[in-house]
């Protein structure tokens, strides 16, 4: 099961890589039909590239980072639109096109071939003039320990809420592919207030006691969920809790929507909104957003200009801690749960990996301009849940 659905998210993601091929060769044909190909020629001839850089420049495969680049100013013929194409596999073709690209710019990478990969970036302007820059990344193999998500159950669940965790535990174990140290936890019984024994033994990666038992009844109180004890090291989740009312989870499971509900609520407990410390500018503002780079690459990747939108709305719990659901909408780190699928984007995975995780983005599902939201729609649930914060660093 897990081979198939990995194997159709690969197909995709290659369909979509063949797509902008595609759309970079029709792109430069157009724009040298009527002068004279001059070439990859590096000089006064091309727009001239100021700064080309990853913002990771090595690391265990996959490596994912993001490349950035500046085109100065005044070299390139007045007003002329560029064309900025990157080889991110050191062949022949350039894999990401991005036409009218700004002085600056931003593309993400994950990079999974080992060794050392020749990056090229290619500026091109209106008259078929172009320049080349070039960075390397040094991809060390794969860590033979990959991200593994440990749940603990307590309480009564039933198969089909047992099975939303194992869902959401390979789903997330998709995106995060690289084990992390093994942590050691020593707890009372209770600690973080979900009625779970005590525990007292390593951890690898991430623990999670999953608790589903009477709150308040349906509606109210979904639940609470985050991690309570983070990594000295790194400041990366180490446990975490999840717990939710049994009598909004009877009627989640019922519409479908439980499984999207965990695969948010084990977001958080893997530190979304939760422990972005200095990558949230602008908490309690109006305008509140993501600076991670990766995340910031990605996000112009979908469209986006600047920082990531965070929400500014919503109140403690959703503000500050969510992708900003004006513009975000079906998105599945939105504060708010749509009727329909909540996909998992490129935004958010980079999101991880911004946080420090070894993430493969072509995990993500598909989500683009398409699914941003365009105007007014139906209002959501909203995940109403306390979130719980990180209590220790051990
Ligand atoms: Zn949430």
């Amino acid at each position: 099961m897990a081979g198939n659905s990995t194997k159709s998210r690969a197909l995709r993601a290659g369909g979509l890589r063949r797509w902008s091929v595609v759309a970079s060769i029709l792109l430069t044909a157009s724009s040298v039909a009527c002068v004279p190909d001059q070439g990859s020629a590096v000089g006064s001839t091309g727009p001239t590239i100021s700064s080309f850089t990853a913002s990771t420049g090595s690391g265990t495969s996959p490596l994912t980072t993001a490349l950035r680049w500046e085109i100065g100013a005044g070299a390139s013929a007045a007003g002329s639109a560029l064309l900025c194409e990157l080889d991110v596999d050191g062949g022949s073709d350039f894999e990401i096109s991005v036409a009218n690209c700004d002085s600056a710019s931003t593309r993400p990478v994950t990079v999974s071939a080992v060794g050392a990969t020749i990056v090229t970036l290619r500026v091109s302007d209106e008259t078929g003039a172009r320049s080349t820059a070039t960075t390397v990344l040094s991809v060390e193999p794969a860590s033979a320990d990959s991200f593994g998500i440990t749940v603990r159950r307590n309480g009564v669940m039933s198969a089909a809420q047992s099975d939303a965790f194992d869902a959401a535990a390979l789903r997330w174990s998709q995106v995060i592919r690289t084990g992390l140290p093994t942590g050691s936890l020593a707890i009372v019984a209770n600690q973080c207030g979900t009625s779970a024994p005590a525990y007292n033994a390593d951890v690898d990666d991430l623990m999670i006691d999953a608790t589903i038992s009477s709150i308040d009844g349906v509606g109210g109180v979904l639940g609470r969920a985050g991690p309570c004890y983070v990594r000295a090291a790194g400041g990366l989740p180490l446990y975490g809790v999840m717990q939710f009312d049994s009598a909004d989870v009877a009627d989640l499971v019922a519409t479908g929507q439980f499984e999207a509900v965990v695969m948010h609520e084990m977001g958080h407990v893997l530190g979304f909104g939760t422990v972005w410390g200095p990558l949230l500018s602008g908490a309690g503002t109006s305008d509140p957003t993501f600076l991670g780079p990766v995340s910031t690459g990605a996000w112009q990747s979908i469209g986006g200009s600047g920082a990531v939108p965070v929400e500014n709305s919503g109140g403690g719990g959703t503000a500050d801690a969510h992708w900003r659901e004006s513009t975000f909408n079906a998105e599945l780190m939105t504060g708010y749960l749509d009727a329909g699928p909540n996909p998992l984007s490129v935004v958010t995975a980079a999101s991880f990996a911004d946080l420090g995780y070894g993430v493969d983005l072509g995990a993500a599902d598909s989500y683009g301009l398409a699914t941003l939201r365009r105007g007014p729609s139906a209002p959501d649930l909203r995940f109403v849940l306390e979130p719980v914060e990180p209590i220790a660093s051990v």
